[in-house]
């Protein structure tokens, strides 16, 4: 295999033994060669092979997954928007399902306690998923998860995927992509999601007193969904004509639904820039499937559209959003499994 020059991230400063790197406050990128098996050797190192003493390793390779198109042009990802995934997550695992993290029961891990002691404080009901909380509560819960969760998985995912996947900072409050392990999250997205998905079920199904692997993995698959797409029917609703995205038929108001144009089950996040008004026939018909390229263009001026409207505070929405991104989500959608070749029927 033809290796090809690429940048290569390796510890500089702290302690660099492997069961030590949680402790990093730094990890810097260095010219070196890396190739997919490098990649793979290192992912089933951090599967198989790392320390597991939390459920979080895999809650915060779940959250990077969801944030790879999250990044600016340098492949730079804000912990904002990490943390604000991890958060989500662990709060509809701890708070809404009740599930202990880690494998020693007389010792509740630090985002557990975090997240109950909210969730006790505000008298939050069990039955609320994390988008149930007002904004400002969100933000407040996720900035003390990022304060810890920075503190203790940053630098030990660093070294349990052996220092390949990014470069990180923790005063600088990102970390930037290796870009080769970057497109290669890209290509096998779906597939490490589902083996993400299967070690966290995996992990917690051994911690708590639950039926089987089954019954938790039907949890964790959809823990990251919102509740609700309500806000974003309105702001799209604003803005389009009352007509199906992909039929054209006027829509009824009792019947619309918002469709994930990339599905959901690839991209695993709820954007503004990938959903669309649809009837319900289309939205049904279209399910896990991706529609044909003629409608890559029409979802290209669509948001061009809302790009020019949107008022300030639902700007943040577009934040990361380029044209090119949702081509190339659309291009890599395909690697995984998805054919790109849907269309309604009385088209
Ligand atoms: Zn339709």
């Amino acid at each position: 295999m033809i290796k090809s020059l690429v940048n290569f991230i390796v510890i500089k400063e702290g302690k660099n033994q492997r069961d030590m790197s949680w402790d990093l406050k730094i990890g810097e990128i260095k010219h070196s060669y890396i190739s997919d098996i490098d990649i793979w050797q290192a992912i089933n190192h951090f599967y198989f092979h790392s320390q597991v003493t939390t459920s979080y390793k895999f809650g915060f390779f779940k959250s990077l997954l969801e944030n790879l198109y999250n990044v600016n042009d340098e492949l730079v990802l804000n912990y904002n928007y990490l943390f604000y995934s991890f958060t989500k997550i662990y709060w509809n695992l701890v708070v809404h399902h009740g599930l202990w993290q880690s494998n020693n029961r007389n010792q509740h891990s630090v985002i557990q306690r975090i997240l109950e002691t909210y969730s006790e404080k505000y008298a939050i009901p069990k039955q609320w998923s994390f988008d149930k909380l007002d904004n400002e509560l969100q933000l407040k819960i996720v900035k003390a998860v990022k304060t810890n969760g920075k503190r203790y998985f940053i630098g030990a995912f660093y070294g349990d995927t052996n220092g390949l996947f990014y470069e990180f900072n923790l005063k600088a409050e990102h970390l930037k992509f290796n870009k080769p392990v970057y497109e290669f999250l890209q290509h096998h997205q779906r597939t490490l999601i589902q083996l993400t998905n299967y070690q966290l079920a995996k992990f917690l199904e051994k911690n708590n007193n639950v039926p089987h692997v089954d019954y938790l993995l039907t949890k964790v698959e959809v823990i990251s969904r919102r509740s609700s797409l309500d806000k974003f029917y309105q702001i799209i609703n604003k803005y389009e004509n009352n007509n199906c995205f992909y039929c054209s038929s006027k829509l009824k108001q009792r019947s619309v639904h918002l469709d994930h144009f990339i599905p959901w089950s690839f991209i695993q996040t709820d954007d503004l820039w990938n959903l669309v008004l649809s009837c319900q026939r289309c939205n049904l018909q279209k399910s896990d499937k991706v529609a044909e390229s003629n409608y890559l263009d029409h979802i290209i001026k669509r948001n061009d559209i809302l790009l020019d409207n949107l008022i300030n505070e639902e700007e943040h929405y577009f934040e990361y959003y380029l044209a090119e991104k949702l081509i190339t989500l659309y291009e890599y959608s395909r690697f995984n499994g998805y054919t790109g070749k849907w269309k309604p029927y009385s088209i």
